[in-house]
């Protein structure tokens, strides 16, 4: 329970300030212009009072109750504070001062040294190196924060792992004039975490959707614990930033914690969280998720009394995955009734310019009406000529039903029409100043309903699998201190977890490769192996299609020549010609698990990155979308005549590598490349493991 931090009854200030530039007199200022509804107590050694305010010498001089206080005095003195905190009985303290975890060692002793103190006296711990919290409800008007945007009441919550981008969160909600709930950033997390804030605002009824920004998860088990139940109960949307690898670096060096990358949105995937890649999206997106139902499908219906606007948001809602059907006949005959003659009467709507209030709540009455219509597009441009009061009060009064969502594109001049615009935003119509950015909004919702309703799936258990022998070869490996596995275990796992893979046989000499190349059949290919060479056919290490016995051996004898390493074998297959390349592959994630990953394989994977991933455990449903999510996935289906590839062979391989890893979780990074994927057949041809 954070009740007592974010409804804090009483605030203290360890380090107040009188100097106006500092942030011991900043969040003072705050307190007071923010009308907070309790004490505020400064604590300084010197100033009889801050900011009109009395002041206390410690904060034992302190003499009511303290839900929390902020800490702002110099890292070396922050853990003897938190004491004092602990003997005073302060329920919470908010450290903003920086200079602990993310600046190395002894920043770090710091605070390790302050969080046993804490939890010593029961004193939870925010921060450090953060910005604070801001309550807006009246009850309380808490802003404990040194941040400068004041934001009305509201229903939008706001998590964010950095105060910057925090604050951008919170100034743009603002400046869309739409209110905010309550804030946290919480900087380094020694102890409050993101997951557990997320969950006290999923018990808070207020907060209809929680905007989440991070940048690393330092408990993603925790986290997707958290994650699941509180979004089947409300939207949480999320952006995730470090995606690039120089990003990842940036974001690790910035706040100490690990780099987020892939495994962060491919987390919120799987429970449920929508995720975007822009702030400024996901803020207007949090606009319509605040006050609209969510749609029961993608399919929209348009409304407009002007032309271009109108072809611009269609183009956007298509490529965004919508769908604008035709209209029933019954709406047809409807709308003729009630539309002026030069109006169109199809989807979109075209109600005219001149269009009123009867013509608007016709058009959006039958929208509302039309079973193959889940959501309402409206393009509002304010004519002078037209009593627009009265249109917008039409639009709040559909919007009051909450029976599908709606948006608009409000194109006017606001400080003239300023009761059309009150009347618009009173009736929670989620208005936007740009026919892209109203359909981007509508977008986020259909998107959130298709993540929602979609299928799960079950995670396969294959009951054939030896695990025993993947334990045993992992056992060995670690015990001679091998890090890389050899082509002889990494067959053998594959075998054990019946992943098909081209018949294969080691040889150690020329003569012994064409004996295991006369047991095989022609033709064949044979492979140097060795620990020293990684990327065989960058080297000449693999000779395909040799067809008899000379040419193995001829090959085998240059290989030992131009090989002088004292581990080579010869790696001798069947040569499968003709096959479409693909890769799978899983990655270790620390306190996670892995990642699997899956596309088309060979130079593909170099030239275009075509690939798709998923957490481990891999359900079916998964398996299949990681097909059907790369560019290439028609080619996989088959096209112009050439055969597609065994699909159901594909996907029961990604799960066998999935339950591989999951049962093996020191298994560290995984490659099988190429797989040669026929429409009959799929087999490994080339594979690494490392533990
Ligand atoms: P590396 O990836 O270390 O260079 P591979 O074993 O993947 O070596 O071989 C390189 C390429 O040779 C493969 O991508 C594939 O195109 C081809 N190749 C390898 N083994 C076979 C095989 N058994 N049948 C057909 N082609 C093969
Ligand atoms: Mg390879």
């Amino acid at each position: 329970m954070l009740d007592s931090l974010f409804k804090p009854k009483a605030v203290a200030l360890i380090g107040a300030s009188t100097k106006e530039l500092s942030i011991g007199n900043v969040i003072i200022k705050n307190l007071q212009r923010y009308n907070f509804q309790g004490p505020i107590y400064p604590i300084n050694p010197k100033a009889p009072d801050i900011r009109g305010i009395k002041a206390y010498p410690t904060i034992f001089d302190v003499p009511g109750d303290i839900d929390v206080a902020h800490i702002v005095i110099p890292p070396p003195m922050v853990p003897q504070a938190v004491e004092d905190c602990g003997k005073k009985g302060v329920k919470n303290v908010i450290i903003n001062t920086a200079g602990f975890k993310e600046m190395g060692i002894e920043g770090e002793a710091l605070q390790n040294d302050f969080v046993a103190r804490g939890k010593n006296y029961g004193v939870r711990i925010f921060g450090p190196n953060c910005q604070g919290i801001i309550n807006s409800d009246p009850q309380y008007n808490a802003y404990c924060d040194f941040t400068f945007t004041y934001p009305k009441p509201g229903y939008i919550s706001i998590v964010a792992q950095s105060g910057g981008v925090g604050a951008v969160i919170m100034q743009n909600l603002f400046d869309l004039d739409v209110g905010m709930r309550m804030y946290a950033s919480n900087g380094n997390a020694c102890d409050i975490s993101i997951p557990e804030i997320i969950q006290y605002w999923g018990n808070d009824d207020e907060t209809r959707v929680i905007l989440l920004y991070v940048e690393s998860l330092d408990d993603p088990k925790y986290f997707m614990d958290v994650a699941y139940e509180v979004a089947s109960k409300k939207p949480i949307l999320a952006m995730n930033a470090g995606r690039t690898e120089v990003g990842a670096k940036a974001a690790t060096s910035h706040t100490g914690g690990l780099a987020g990358g892939k495994a962060t949105d491919l987390i919120f995937k799987k429970t449920g969280i929508l995720a975007f890649s822009d702030a400024q999206e996901m803020c207007q997106a949090a606009v319509a998720f605040a006050s609209q139902p969510i749609p029961k499908g993608n399919r929209v219906g348009m409304i407009t009394n002007t032309g271009g606007p109108a072809i611009i948001a269609t183009d956007e809602l298509v490529e965004g995955g919508c769908e604008m059907p035709p209209l029933s006949d019954k709406a047809i005959v409807k709308l003729t009734e009630t539309m002026f003659e030069s109006a169109s009467i199809n989807n979109p709507i075209d109600v005219v310019a001149t269009a009123g209030a009867p013509q608007f709540r016709s058009a959006v009455d039958v929208m509302m009406d039309e079973e193959q219509i889940d959501s309402v597009y409206i393009n509002f441009v304010t004519p002078p000529f037209v009593d627009c009061e009265a249109v917008a009060h039409e639009f709040a009064e559909v919007s009051n039903q909450k029976r599908k969502p709606i948006v608009c594109n409000y194109m006017t001049d606001k400080a003239q029409w300023t009761g059309t615009t009150k009347i618009l935003k009173d009736g929670g119509i989620p208005c936007y100043d740009f026919p892209g950015t109203a359909a981007k909004a509508l977008i986020s919702l259909c998107r959130y309903n298709a993540l929602r309703s979609k299928e799960k799936g079950v995670v396969k258990q294959f009951n054939d699998c030896n695990k025993r022998e993947v334990e045993n070869i992992i056992g060995n490996a670690k015990t001679s201190g091998r890090k890389i596995l050899s082509a002889l275990e990494v067959y053998s796992i594959l075998d054990a977890y019946k992943i098909p893979s081209a018949g294969w046989k080691i040889a150690s000499d020329s003569q012994s490769a064409v004996d295991a190349a006369e047991e095989i059949g022609y033709p064949v290919v044979i492979k140097a192996d060795s620990s020293e060479i990684i990327h065989k056919s960058d080297v000449g290490a693999v000779a395909v299609n040799l067809k008899n016995k000379d040419e193995v051996f001829a090959k085998a004898d240059e290989m030992m020549n131009k090989f002088s390493v004292k581990d080579l074998n010869f790696f001798v297959q069947k040569f499968h010609p003709g096959g479409r390349e693909l890769i799978i592959g899983a990655k270790a994630e620390t306190n996670l698990g892995h990642l699997i990953m899956f596309g088309m394989g060979g130079i593909y994977v170099e030239i275009l990155k075509d690939v798709s991933f998923e957490l481990a455990p891999v359900t079916d449903v998964e398996a299949e979308e990681m097909l059907s999510s790369i560019k290439m996935t028609k080619l996989l289906k088959g096209y112009r005549g050439e055969k597609g590839i065994y699909r159901e062979a594909v996907i029961e391989i990604v799960e066998r590598l999935s339950q591989l890893v999951t049962e093996n979780p020191s298994l560290k990074e995984l490659d099988l490349n190429p797989l040669l994927a026929f429409e009959d057949r799929i087999i490994v041809v080339d594979a690494r493991i490392s533990i």
